[in-house]
């Protein structure tokens, strides 16, 4: 009896742990289960006195707050002190922007599903599905991807008026300014669509609607700053660039040397109180055609002038490209995908004060404008047209790999190429979901501040991996540049798309986890504030409450990570009436594993946590999968669960475990302390690593997904440019593939007759009119397979070039050989 009261006590301690009730409630059950034990068993006395007893010395001071604080959180809050890594104030503003969303549940360790179900997922309104369906179809139509990045290096006339007459510029100003108004759903459909055409066109128009003047304007611009620019920005008479990069400030952004000194001068006749700035720009999008450049300095006020503060930190102003000594510099050429971009420079560049944006009030509180805004704009820009390449490229690789034959077969048949094929569809499929999430979080009012760079980071990295796996299954086709080449200069511009907006390698080993870990935690930016707190009693209140809550929710997590690892999750409260049901659970239990692993690697690393960026790097993998497979896990949900979309569902959720399984083991396999890794080990992994990669089985299927219309196929790419005219590679694509697969019957006969030795093959020509001739096929037959054959042979073409159209320069003017030149 006494073994079944101390397995009770255990019992009921694992139970309390993985429900997550709180110290009050474990204490007066465990109280009751010796009292019980005390009054109905035979359990001798002593061993319950015992037991009491050791009970109690936990239990009381656990309970009494005076001796809590003063046993156990004043010294640990000194401890604590010494552990908290130092902020400056751009760290911190970095840590407090925006919300925090389902990420923070995810995040906890126990994340509530049903209320990701009922999540609300708003739809586009019928004026901005018009609007995609309208002015964005109108405008993909009259895009010449090749002309505007080879010959023209830019937009020609007629594309930037019809950009600027329909307000592409103007989607996120709002209606009373002039604009179009949109959702960050309407403006990730628009940017969608014009990216999967042609991406010089899609990053003119991503920027003015992305971090820059006019997003700055509407939201922290004065009146008077709103009623003068939005109107003129919504109808590009004004064209935004935004420059904040410098030579010696690319990623830590918050080292700007730029200055603006506050001063007074004559100002267009009269004295006025401005700002001096001088300043030193590049990569700047846009900058060749702007007539309002954004820039971000750190502003000084050396005599007083506004005030008692000299140093008054990072501020934003808007400064017209004509103001005198603003210079702004030649092109730079990115990756052969010429939008506009290159350097802003200036020297004692005099503006009113009322230059600030927001004017003097606003001055020094910059990086929190820019912080703030970056996780909206970063939400929509770049998963959006990551989304659009995705999604053609997959389209369009599906019905090549249908309709190009080696060794007379399909290349898709083989299955070397389906390996590569279903990673494309599956992550096509991801990309999208998660796009969709982050827009929505937009809409539903978040500033998803996480998420925003999860989206950034694994979006941009996975259209990255299906533009190459694009290319490899085109061969040849993918690589030679021309008109008819729809995925060579997509692919040549991938490294753009990672290194903007916060390259790809910071993004994940800093920001993901490090801004996730402390944002989405439910305690530590609560302990942090609290012992940072001037008041000592009410920081020690504080800490001590959130430490307690801390401790609980540690032990319950460390609980649920063993017990859902030992039971798989079988019993994990997830919504069960639906096959999908494994899938929930498998989260729900790395969301377990990933809280534990958490706060085992900030309570042991404590400040050093920040450098070791392997460790937070790949806890911020496991963060983002478990984002990515919750997008598409409610992508899924709202389409109607579609059976026949399952099978890219199930591959791309298999490989999204594997890989937190292998985020996590890396994190268990190099932590670095031993007793730290066995910990790990036996929490996370208590029966060892069983999750395994997508199998071929299903690979095989969803590679063929790709390989013929269906309405699958049309979700997995739904919203992206496909022309209905023969002259766009890709409309010619998808036209013929219907009649490709139609012919493909009489294909296989004639091979038969030839195997057979019915039919000879002298030329194809020949061979149509004698499998005729021996009712092998009808002639209608072959009429058919004569046109569908020519269609092929235009598909698989690549463009010729004379010599002298490769020396073109820039301005579309032969240029002389390098050969004659340099004589
Ligand atoms: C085509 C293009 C357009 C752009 N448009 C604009 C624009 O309109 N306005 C604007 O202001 N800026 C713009 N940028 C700048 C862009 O935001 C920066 O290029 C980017 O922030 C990275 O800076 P960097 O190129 O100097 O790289 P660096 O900061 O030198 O970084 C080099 C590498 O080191 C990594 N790295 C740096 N620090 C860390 C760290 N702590 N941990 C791990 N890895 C780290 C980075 O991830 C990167 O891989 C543009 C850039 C390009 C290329």
């Amino acid at each position: 009896m006494f073994w079944i009261l101390i397995l009770s006590l255990l019992g009921f301690s694992i139970t309390a742990a993985y429900r997550g009730i709180n110290l009050l409630n474990w204490t007066l059950g465990m109280a009751l289960i010796l009292v019980g034990f005390a009054s109905f068993t035979n359990v001798s006395l002593a061993a319950i006195i015992i037991l009491s007893v050791l009970f109690a010395a936990i239990a009381v001071p656990l309970n009494t707050k005076s001796l809590r604080r003063q046993w156990l959180s004043e010294p640990f809050l000194a401890i604590y002190r010494k552990m908290l890594p130092t902020l400056s104030d751009t760290e911190q503003v970095a840590l407090e922007a925006g919300t925090v969303g389902w990420e923070g549940e995810l995040f906890a360790g126990n994340p509530d599903w049903d209320s990701l179900l009922d999540q609300e997922w708003p739809e586009l309104s019928a004026a901005e599905q018009a609007f995609v369906d309208g002015p964005t179809e109108e405008l993909c139509q009259m895009l010449d991807p090749w002309k505007i990045s080879h010959e023209l290096a830019d937009l020609p006339p007629e594309v930037w008026s019809f950009l600027k007459e329909n307000r592409f510029f103007g989607m996120i100003i709002p209606k009373e300014y002039g604009g179009l108004g949109f959702s960050a759903l309407a403006h990730r459909a628009v940017l969608q669509k014009i990216a999967s055409v042609c991406a010089v066109t899609g990053s003119t128009v991503a920027v003015p609607n992305s971090l820059g003047p006019a997003e700055l304007l509407v939201h922290y611009g004065t009146d008077e700053q709103k009623n003068y620019y939005l109107p003129r920005l919504a109808t590009g008479e004004e064209i935004p660039c935004f420059g904040l990069t410098g030579p010696t400030a690319g990623s830590d952004a918050t080292s700007i040397p730029d200055i603006g000194i506050i001063c007074k001068r004559k100002y267009k006749g009269k004295q006025v109180l401005g700002m001096r700035l001088t300043f030193d720009k590049r990569y700047i999008t846009l900058s060749s055609v702007a007539t309002i450049v954004g820039l971000a300095f750190k502003l000084y006020d050396p005599d007083g002038l506004v005030g008692d503060k000299k140093d008054l930190g990072i501020s934003v102003a808007l400064v017209p490209s004509d103001t005198p000594g603003l210079e702004i510099g030649l092109r730079h050429f990115p990756l052969n995908v010429p939008f506009h971009n290159g350097p802003v420079r200036g020297k004692d560049v005099f503006v009113p004060l009322d230059a600030l944006v927001g004017g003097i009030d606003m001055a020094g509180h910059g990086w929190r404008m820019l912080i703030e805004l970056l996780s909206v704009g970063r939400a929509i820009t770049l998963p959006s047209t990551s989304g659009g390449g995705a999604k053609l490229a997959a389209l369009a690789t599906g019905a090549y790999a249908r309709i190009r034959k080696q060794f007379n077969l399909p290349i898709g048949r083989f299955e070397g190429i389906e390996e590569v094929m279903c990673r494309l569809a599956g992550y096509t499929y991801a990309i999208s979901a998660l796009s969709r999430m982050t827009a929505t979080a937009v809409d539903l009012g978040q500033k998803p501040a996480v998420p925003s760079a999860i989206a950034k980071y694994h979006a941009t990295e996975m259209a990255r991996q299906v533009v190459t796996d694009a290319m490899d299954i085109h061969g040849g086709k993918g690589i030679i540049m021309g008109p008819k080449n729809y995925l060579g200069r997509g692919y040549q511009g991938m490294p753009i798309w990672i290194t903007v907006e916060g390259a790809n390698i910071l993004t994940r080993s800093m920001m993901i986890f490090g801004q996730g870990a402390i944002r989405c935690h439910p305690y530590v930016l609560k302990e942090m504030h609290a012992a940072r707190m001037d008041d000592q009693v009410k920081g020690l209140e504080e800490f001590d409450r959130n430490l307690f809550g801390h401790i609980g929710y540690s032990i319950g997590n460390a609980v649920r990570s063993m017990v859902l690892g030992l039971s798989f999750a079988r019993f994990a409260a997830v919504p069960t009436d639906r096959k999908t049901a494994k899938y929930y659970r498998k989260l729900t239990r790395y969301s377990a594993a990933l809280a534990f692993a958490s706060d085992i690697a900030m309570l042991t690393l404590g400040g050093k946590l920040k450098h070791k960026e392997r460790i937070s790097g790949r806890l911020g993998d496991v963060l983002s999968q478990l984002y990515i497979c919750s997008a598409m896990l409610k992508r899924f949900e709202i389409q109607g669960r579609p059976a026949a979309d399952q099978p890219i569902l199930a591959w791309a959720f298999h490989d999204a475990i594997y890989k937190i399984q292998t985020a996590l083991g890396s994190v268990v396999d190099n932590f670095p302390s031993r007793g730290v890794r066995v910990l790990l080990g036996v929490f996370i992994f208590p029966l060892g690593r069983h999750e395994r990669q997508p199998g071929d089985r299903l690979g095989h299927k969803v590679s063929q997904l790709l390989m013929s219309p269906s309405e699958t196929r049309k979700r997995l790419t739904d919203g992206v440019f496909i022309s209905d005219k023969a002259s766009n590679p890709v409309g010619l694509l998808e036209l013929a593939l219907p009649r490709v697969i139609a012919t493909e019957p009489l294909e296989r006969r004639l091979l038969k007759a030839q195997a057979a030795g019915e039919l000879d093959v002298i030329d194809m020509q020949t061979q149509l009119q004698k499998a005729v001739e021996q009712s092998i096929i009808t002639a209608d037959e072959a009429k058919e397979l004569e046109a569908v054959r020519e269609m092929v042979t235009e598909i698989i073409a690549v463009d010729e070039f004379e010599s002298s159209y490769l020396r073109m320069g820039s301005h579309g003017k032969e240029a002389e050989p390098i050969s004659e030149q340099a004589a």
